[in-house]
């Protein structure tokens, strides 16, 4: 082939190269199609292109002449000075012409492999980037010993030109995927790549396979973010997804961070219960344990939400909609724990929005009112006091529990006027009643934090005249685990105007017998869930006995909650408990209805008994409200 002939040649091919780069052909077929080339225009040439990888090792792309066997051998071999021609040329990013692979010296390591097969001449040379990065190699093999013509020396200049165009691309290629499918501080796959791998593999599930949906949401990671900075935060993020990588370790699982502290995972199994709660509850015990940052040891829990869908039976915005109600259920209930999706989640996200919409009506609307449950001291069955809770009859829905609507004013931002509503009235209610006995009031964490609650209180107090050591004050251990010095202040200077403090709902949060020195309580009062199990369960009475000696031994009152039962309550007086309120004593009481209560007690003198609760109960029955 003459020189102009050969260069028309070239110049045709590396149009149809730089055509079939544009119309993003794959890098391999378009290395097969310069090879091919290549070996038509330089006669008896063996053509073969290598791509060298970041670490400098070497990945056979394209040698259509060569046996496969070779080009595996050659697959991972690392680029170096005496690496044969193609590891030789990687290495010192110039070309390498081995005149006879026999003899040369760069060679000597692998000469037999290339002789066994009749290979005995080999030019290489470095494909590289604009900035010099060496990429890739593009050799010209011969079966007899001899060095190239300057016609063989355009060839390859035009190949490696082209190939440098068409690897060059390919990275850059691999790159924007890299940027637009997967995150860039975990490698994880993000969420627009997340929602396609949902798709592709619903589309492929076996019969009888479950896909199931896992939300990861970090619970605390606001806080790391907040007090170590964003750099301690990204590590934290970066050891998540670690984890969340080394629990799945299958094939059958994949995760993704969809933004923020927040990743999934697809989980395809057989058993879709029993297969997601195992991989659900590993993931919530593997982001328990602690995580090193920065120097400093970091607790943060994840919640979690599972929705699971058999093979075209849901849309794909249906399943990740459920599987993040599902989630937003586990962190309303205060994290750390996982859920699955059951449609009744839906109806009360329902509830929610609209009693959200309602709430601020009521409380201009005066929907709220207070009901006070009588609490007995249990060894002269005297009522000593009594706890105001808070009521909303909605006009269309009725009674609406606190617990549902107190975490959605809080939310609102509105706990602050509701709260003072509910001190103020109990405290007006309690001046009036023809007994001393104290009010208990609750207070929300949300309100505990509020700058001047101090003040506010005294300033009730001073106005509707009730003593100071009449009102009790009742916090829940959660309200006080930020531990800050605000807050402490605050108990403590409430408690040095005479004000009593209770510890709300003792064991069912950290339990933490710290608080018990930090803030000044004067009452335990002891969570329902353990009194209810009184003559049930060992561990639960062994656990309110303790506290109950625990208080004694601190100078403190401890009551019991929940008081249903006459057991209950021998059980309670045996135990030497303080204090008892309960269903068995008296339900939650209108002003009215304690009023009379009062009355009759004041009157007749007589101590409220155990079984008061029938008397009140008769005593509503034929007593017009
Ligand atoms: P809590 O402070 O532990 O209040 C005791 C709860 O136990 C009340 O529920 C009461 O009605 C219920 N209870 C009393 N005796 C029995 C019984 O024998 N058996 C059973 N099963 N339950 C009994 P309620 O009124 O639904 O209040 C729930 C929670 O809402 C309260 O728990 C308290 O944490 C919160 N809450 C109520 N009123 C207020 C308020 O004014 N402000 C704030 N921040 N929270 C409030
Ligand atoms: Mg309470
Ligand atoms: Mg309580």
């Amino acid at each position: 082939m003459t020189g102009s002939v050969a260069n028309a040649a070239l110049l045709q091919l590396q149009g149809e190269i730089l055509e079939d780069v544009a119309h993003g052909v794959p890098l391999a077929s378009i290395a097969d199609r310069i090879c091919t080339n290549a070996e038509r225009l330089a006669e008896g040439a063996i053509c073969s292109i290598l791509t060298v990888d970041a670490a400098g090792r070497l990945h056979p792309l394209s040698a259509p002449s060569l046996p496969d066997s070779y080009s595996s051998a050659i697959d991972g071999l690392q680029a170096g000075p005496l690496a044969g021609s193609c590891g030789t040329a990687a290495w010192y990013a110039e070309p390498v012409e081995a005149v006879d692979i026999g003899t040369d010296p760069r060679w000597a390591s692998y000469r037999q492999f290339a002789l066994d097969i009749g290979l005995r001449a080999c030019w290489s040379s470095p494909i590289k980037t604009i900035d010099g990065r060496v990429v890739g190699t593009f050799a010209f093999y011969y079966r007899e010993p001899r060095g190239p013509t300057t016609l063989e020396r355009e060839i390859v200049a035009h190949c490696v030109h082209v190939c440098a165009i068409a690897i060059t691309h390919d990275e850059a290629q691999a790159r924007i995927n890299q940027l637009a499918y997967y995150d860039a501080l975990t490698g994880l796959p993000n969420r627009a790549e997340f929602q396609r791998l949902v798709q592709n593999a619903l589309a492929a599930l076996p019969s009888g396979s479950v896909l199931n949906i896992h939300y990861v949401d970090l619970d605390d990671f606001k806080a790391v973010n907040d007090s170590f900075g964003h750099r301690a935060g990204d590590q934290l993020l970066d050891q998540v997804a670690r984890r969340l990588t080394a629990i799945v370790g299958d094939a059958d699982v994949r995760v993704a961070r969809m933004g923020g502290d927040e990743f999934a995972l697809m989980q395809v199994c057989a058993d879709g219960e029993s297969d997601g709660h195992a991989l659900a509850s590993r993931i919530v015990a593997a982001i328990d344990e602690p995580f090193d940052i920065e120097e400093a040891r970091v607790g943060v829990g994840a919640s979690l939400g599972v929705a699971q869908t058999r093979a075209g039976t849901m849309p794909l915005s249906e399943l990740f909609k459920r599987a993040d109600l599902a989630l937003y259920t586990a962190k309303r209930e205060g994290g750390r724990k996982y859920h699955f999706f059951a449609p009744e989640m839906e109806a009360l996200v329902q509830l929610r929005l609209s009693l959200k919409q309602d709430l601020r009506s009521a409380l201009a609307g005066g929907e709220f009112r207070l009901a006070y449950q009588p609490i007995v001291a249990l060894a002269s069955s005297e009522l000593v006091a009594v706890e105001a809770l808070l009521r909303w009859r909605h006009p269309s829905q009725g009674e609406v529990p606190p617990a549902v609507f107190i975490p959605i004013v809080e939310e609102m931002g509105l706990i602050g006027p509701l709260g003072d509503w509910v001190l103020r009235e109990a405290c007006r209610a309690a001046a009036a009643w023809p007994q001393p006995i104290k009010v208990g009031v609750n207070l929300s964490p949300l309100q505990l934090r509020r700058p001047g609650l101090v003040q506010n209180v005294i300033e009730v107090l001073r106005e509707t005249g009730l003593p100071p050591d009449r009102l009790d004050l009742e916090v829940t251990e959660s309200a006080l685990l930020a531990r800050d010095a605000a807050t402490r202040l605050a108990l403590h200077d409430l408690h040095d105007h005479g004000v009593r403090l209770s510890l709300d709902d003792f064991g069912t949060g950290y339990s933490s017998l710290q608080l018990l020195r930090m803030f000044p309580f004067d009452r335990i009062k002891i969570d329902m869930s353990f009194v209810r199990d009184i003559g049930l369960d060992a561990d639960s009475m062994a656990i309110v006995d303790a506290v109950i000696r625990l208080a004694g031994e601190l100078g403190l009152r401890s009551a019991a909650e929940g008081v249903e039962t006459a057991s209950q309550f021998e059980w309670l007086l045996r135990h030497e408990c303080s204090e008892g309120q309960g269903h068995w004593f008296s339900p939650p009481l209108s002003d009215a209805e304690l009023r009379r209560l009062l009355e009759r007690i004041g009157s007749r003198d007589t101590p409220i008994l155990p079984n008061a609760a029938r008397t009140i109960r008769a005593d509503r029955e034929t007593t017009p409200r």
